[in-house]
């Protein structure tokens, strides 16, 4: 890996802890690495564990009331430094990335750019943490209400953005003046690192951005939620890991930020632009090989337009190409890992076993490892596990459906509600349909919606809080009311 990297200083086999870079000498223990497109690993890395993370919280407490302390445009100049030198080194980034995760080398080098616009924005932002003046209630006070740093942050993150999950959160963390503690998945901790390089380069003062990488994702998270030093802890992966947390962090009334798993519907009504429809679903669901929490899950299609949606996706999919993410032209990596095709293929059986049609793909691709051919099944119905869990790779389960309330009803039925998406033209039913989808997110014939302007995130069992946007600012800042009296 490092003979690819026009820059190879960029990737320490370390941690980073109070500035210091923590090696497996230190740390005692090892774990590798490997690249899900070969199985072959790509680097050994310290195995840090509890005591590195409790190191990391005291580095982070030490540091983070002088990072406080600088003005928002100070912090906002490292902040657009390491926005800047993250662009400067994006094709290193995106090989790094490719390497350890998998998905085509353009499509890393997007998650690139999109990871740094989170600096650039929140750099910004940061400069309008306005408070509020009120008008007392009392002759003699005056009330005045600030916001502050909320202190010390823990950062979970998953391996299917492993930039761009990092930097959603740190960004705003470290714009209002938070110092972090990460930890990176154990499958993607390279892209952490380069990270952590880039952030001393642009100036981040020791201990402000710690790293810990580690196998032993519950014990660094146990002490992330158990230790009072970290004010809050933000993560980002399954639900099943986020409820763990939350009631960990529930001992000590923690603060936390999630987003969770989605089950997203996308909706294709008779009025739709069929094409632009194909088009959204194309993106929407074979992105990083179906592997996104707001990847369509469910597409249900109207029964009037079902035939012809579902013969112009499939001929749309016949075209992607499969393989490894340096290859010209590939547009689907591998799965994650072993546990991630079994669910697919385990997925694709039973739709078949209960009736479903495969029109494309339906099998492991012939590149074997963990490749999964881009399917399309069409006959899908509701008590198939493609209707209630989430697939997470490169397969659309295509619904028929009548009426409106009888798809919102579909759509809604369900304990997740991070994205959902659909196409129709009438403008009384987007309107009906985008209220009525139970959904942080809609996407209104579009099938991508990120960006770091809006606001990410999810209602019911798909996470609490926000990420990106005006609205990311809230989840770091306290409110501190403060009553001036005898005035
Ligand atoms: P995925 O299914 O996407 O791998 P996970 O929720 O298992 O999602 O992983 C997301 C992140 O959570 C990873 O960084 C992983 O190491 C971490 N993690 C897994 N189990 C725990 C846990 N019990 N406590 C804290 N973090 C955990």
């Amino acid at each position: 890996l490092l003979s690819r990297l026009s820059d190879p200083s960029l990737l320490p086999a370390a941690g980073l802890v109070g500035g210091q870079w923590i090696t497996e000498a230190d740390s005692g223990r090892h774990f590798d690495v490997d690249n899900p497109s070969n199985g072959e690993v790509i680097a050994s890395l310290p195995d840090m564990g509890a005591q590195n993370t409790r190191q990391a919280i005291d580095a982070a407490h030490d540091a983070q009331k002088k990072w406080a302390a600088m003005t928002a445009k100070e912090r906002g100049a490292i902040l657009r430094r390491l926005h800047d030198l993250q662009l400067e080194n994006a094709d290193d980034l995106a090989t790094i990335l490719t390497m350890e995760m998998g998905k085509p080398f353009a499509e890393a080098r997007g998650e690139i750019v999109y990871g740094a616009s989170f600096m650039e924005w929140f750099a910004e932002e940061a400069k309008r943490v306005y408070g509020d003046t009120i008008p007392g209630h009392q002759g003699d006070k005056r009330l005045v209400v600030i916001k502050q740093p909320i202190g010390v942050v823990g950062a979970i993150t998953p391996w299917n953005f492993p930039n761009a999950m990092i930097t959603r959160k740190i960004a705003p963390a470290l714009a209002t003046g938070c110092a972090v503690v990460v930890k990176p998945a154990e499958q993607t901790p390279l892209s952490a690192i380069a990270l952590g390089v880039l952030a001393e380069r642009a100036g981040m003062p020791a201990g402000v951005f710690n790293l810990i990488i580690g196998e032993d994702g519950p014990a660094i998270g146990r002490e992330l939620s158990d230790n009072d030093k970290v004010r809050k802890l933000t993560f980002t992966g399954s639900t099943e890991v986020g409820r763990i947390l939350m009631r960990q962090c529930s001992d000590q009334i923690k603060k936390i930020g999630l987003e969770l798993g989605g089950n997203a519907p996308f909706i294709v009504f008779d009025d739709a632009d069929i094409d632009a429809a194909v088009e959204g679903a194309m993106i929407s669901k074979y992105r990083n090989a179906g592997q996104t929490c707001v990847c369509a899950n469910r597409i249900y299609v109207q029964a009037g337009v079902y035939d012809e949606f579902a013969e112009k996706l499939a001929a749309k999919v016949g075209e992607l190409k499969v393989g490894d993410g340096f290859e010209d032209g590939v547009t689907t990596g591998p799965l994650i890992d072993k546990q991630g095709l079994s669910k697919v293929e385990e997925h694709v059986s039973d739709a078949v076993a209960h009736g479903a049609t495969v029109l494309t793909g339906g099998k492991a691709d012939a590149h074997g490892g963990t490749f999964y051919e881009p399917t399309v099944l069409t006959g899908v119905s509701t008590e198939m596990k493609v209707a209630r869990e989430e697939t997470f790779g490169p397969v659309a389960p295509l619904f028929r459906f009548e009426t409106v309330e009888e798809v919102i009803a579909l759509a809604n039925a369900t304990e997740f509600g991070l994205a959902s998406y659909f196409y129709a033209r009438d403008l009384s039913r987007v309107w009906t349909v985008a209220e009525a989808l139970e959904y942080g997110m809609v996407g209104i014939n579009t099938g991508l919606i990120s960006t770091e302007v809006a606001p990410f995130g999810g209602v019911k069992q798909s996470g609490l809080g926000r990420e990106g946007s005006k609205y990311g600012i809230d989840d770091f800042v306290e409110i501190k009311y403060l009553c001036f009296g005898g005035i």
